[in-house]
């Protein structure tokens, strides 16, 4: 059973999904959890919510970098670094996933997806914790199917992209230009990220 003011909160939380107001979702699905952290439906919408806004908020990391390197000139792209709002995007994304993880310390898509970000993030300086993570999961989920192909993907060495993650092609701008056009780049289909590893 569910008390009448983490109920409202819960009613809140979907209607402000329904209208797409993550932001306010979040905030009323937490309020919740901080209610009635035992609760079951208190639990599944607070994951859900969570989950949604890692994965948004690492798409919008990777949104930003992506337009920082186009806005760059070619030359400079390979030496590329994020900027502060690409980095911010990134921890706020592994923040969700982090709180998913201390509620529910088994929920495969949690750490699957934060080990995506973390890829993301730094694929070198982090490829120890993303190895271990994957390790973990597995621990937790013998033969889980997409684990393992996520897995297979992010860990192994990429010919492709020389480990980079980044598309190749374009390095990371998701644009070409040829006699002073610019156009949609053609193999990572305007991402910006290796079509090969890049899962996420
Ligand atoms: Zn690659
Ligand atoms: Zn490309």
């Amino acid at each position: 059973m569910v008390g009448d003011e983490a109920s409202a909160l819960l009613v809140e939380a979907q209607r402000c999904l329904e209208e797409t107001r993550f932001e306010d979702a979040k905030v009323a699905v937490e309020s919740a959890y901080s209610l009635e952290p035992e609760s079951g439906k208190v639990r599944d919408l607070y994951q859900q919510i969570l989950m949604a806004d890692g994965v948004r908020t690492s798409q919008k990391a990777r949104d930003l970098r992506r337009d920082e390197i186009r806005a760059l000139n070619k030359r400079e792209r390979s030496s590329y670094r994020d900027g502060p709002m690409v980095e911010a995007a990134f921890q706020k994304a592994l923040k969700s996933f982090d709180k998913i993880l201390s509620t529910n310390p088994t929920n495969a898509k949690a750490m699957m997806l934060k080990a995506g970000v973390l890829d993301r993030m730094d694929r070198h300086g982090r490829r120890d914790e993303v190895v271990r993570l994957f390790e973990k999961a597995l621990e937790i989920h013998p033969g889980n199917e997409e684990l393992l192909y996520a897995r297979e993907r992010i860990v192994r060495p990429c010919r492709h992209c020389g480990q980079s993650g980044v598309c190749p092609e374009c390095r990371g701008a998701g644009e070409i230009s040829a006699l002073l056009v610019r156009s949609r780049c053609p193999v990572c289909k305007g991402s910006g990220i290796c079509s090969r590893c890049g899962l996420f």
